[in-house]
């Protein structure tokens, strides 16, 4: 008898679609030079649409510095690194790039990997697995990657409240004072936009004898005078252990890094297998991603720019009533609370008003928690943030959502 594994499949499949937390993807055609407006693939034609819901916060995948700097670099180089780290693919580029990766966060070495996510996952697994007895504290929202990381190291785990420093502090005084303790956390937390207390949380920790490893995805290049993160406008790196980031998001390329000492880099590069076997980033994505952070170390205009949109957007959206979350970063969730309506809404806006918002359901956000998130960046003008406020408007006053209270 052959199993049909087709239809064990397309049955979770469709409980997916009946929750209405089926994935549907937009097929997007970014144009350089044109950001934030982008081609959308519908039913064999393009219609051009406003992206509100990119992670390249700042436009940097087109910036002329970076677009030659990849170009550059690939007719210099050819395409491929042509091996792993270890295996003939280290090439000068990589190694620019971490030391201005090491630069950026102020700390003696950096390593990169092909992602945030496989940053994340190899350092926290290498971490956990290799320190003797270690116990990893990880903060109740953390990233998937990071999550993901944990558990594969098989070391003991302790879960935390969310950006609670005082039921850290409980948690870590429960544990014997000569296991090795890591704590592990964001700094701006993705889909709620909120930011960790860190000094708070680095007293705990520094209390208690344990390493620190945050995660600043959605931080570096935006936060900071020079993009360090959080923890660079706050003034706090130097007493954290490992800063975590990506290449990905406001730097606009691709790839992910940890910064640290010298040992712990060494230590990283030595052992994890997420980064050694696999093939190195292509030289012209490390080239790229240079020329990015540099551009962003010096450059004001841009986080000023997004900022300025960012509360002007807030601002609006406070003036018509619709309800957002509040919190200190560039992140704006508009909260639906259904994921139905949420794709609905979300379609309607990219039919009838060409705005790209993609809805966001379980499991990236509690169910019950849905919701459109919207990154307004510097290249968004007063004329696009406008026209969303008043799409959105009508479709409060069309769908009979609830206004907030003024
Ligand atoms: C996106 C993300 C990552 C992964 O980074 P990539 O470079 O996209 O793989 C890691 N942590 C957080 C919090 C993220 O949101």
């Amino acid at each position: 008898m052959p199993m049909d594994y087709d239809a064990l499949f397309q049955s979770q499949l469709d409980d997916l679609k009946r929750e209405g937390n089926y994935r549907i993807f937009a097929e997007m055609g970014r144009r350089c030079g044109a950001f934030p407006k982008a081609d959308n693939y519908h039913e064999g034609e393009t219609r051009e649409v406003t992206v509100w819901c990119s992670n390249d916060y700042l436009g940097m995948g087109q910036h002329p510095n970076v677009v030659e700097a990849m170009a550059e670099t690939v007719r210099e180089c050819g395409t491929g690194a042509g091996g792993t780290r270890n295996i003939s693919g280290t090439a000068h580029h990589h190694l620019v790039l971490e030391r201005e990766l090491a630069d950026l966060h102020g700390k003696e070495a950096a390593l990169m990997f092909t992602s945030g996510y496989v940053s994340n996952w190899a350092a926290l697994s290498t971490l956990g697995s290799r320190l003797p007895n270690a116990v990893i504290l990880s903060d109740a929202l953390n990233h998937a990657s990071m999550i993901e990381g944990i558990r594969h190291s098989r070391a003991d785990k302790v879960i935390w409240t969310h950006n609670d420093p005082e039921d850290l502090n409980r948690k870590l005084a429960a544990i014997g004072p000569d296991r090795p303790k890591i704590v592990a956390f964001e700094s701006v937390y993705s889909m709620d936009g909120d930011i960790a207390p860190i000094a708070e949380i680095l007293d705990v920790a520094e209390a208690h004898g344990a390493m620190t490893y945050i995660d600043e995805v959605h931080a570096v290049g935006m936060y900071g005078p020079r993009g360090g993160g959080v923890a660079e406008e706050l003034g706090l790196m130097d007493r954290i252990d490992l800063i975590e980031g990506t290449l990905g998001k406001a730097y606009g390329v691709m790839g992910g890094y940890i910064t640290g000492s010298t040992a712990l880099c060494d230590f990283i590069r030595s052992f994890a297998s997420g980064f050694i076997f696999t093939t190195a980033l292509p030289p012209a994505v490390a080239a790229a991603a240079t020329a990015s952070i540099r551009h962003l170390k010096g450059s004001q205009i841009e986080r000023a720019r997004q900022k300025r949109q960012v509360a002007k957007l807030r601002a609006e959206l406070d003036r018509v009533g619709i309800p957002h979350l509040d919190n200190p970063s560039h992140i704006i969730p508009v909260m639906i609370k259904d994921p139905v309506k949420c794709r609905e809404i979300s379609d309607i806006l990219m039919d009838r008003y060409g705005i790209y918002v993609q809805p966001i359901n379980y499991p990236t956000v509690p169910k019950g928690t849905e919701r459109l998130r919207i990154t307004p960046g510097p290249l968004h003008s007063d004329a696009d943030i406008a026209h969303l406020v008043r799409a959105l408007s009508e479709l409060w006053s069309h769908c009979a959502l609830s206004r907030a209270v003024a």
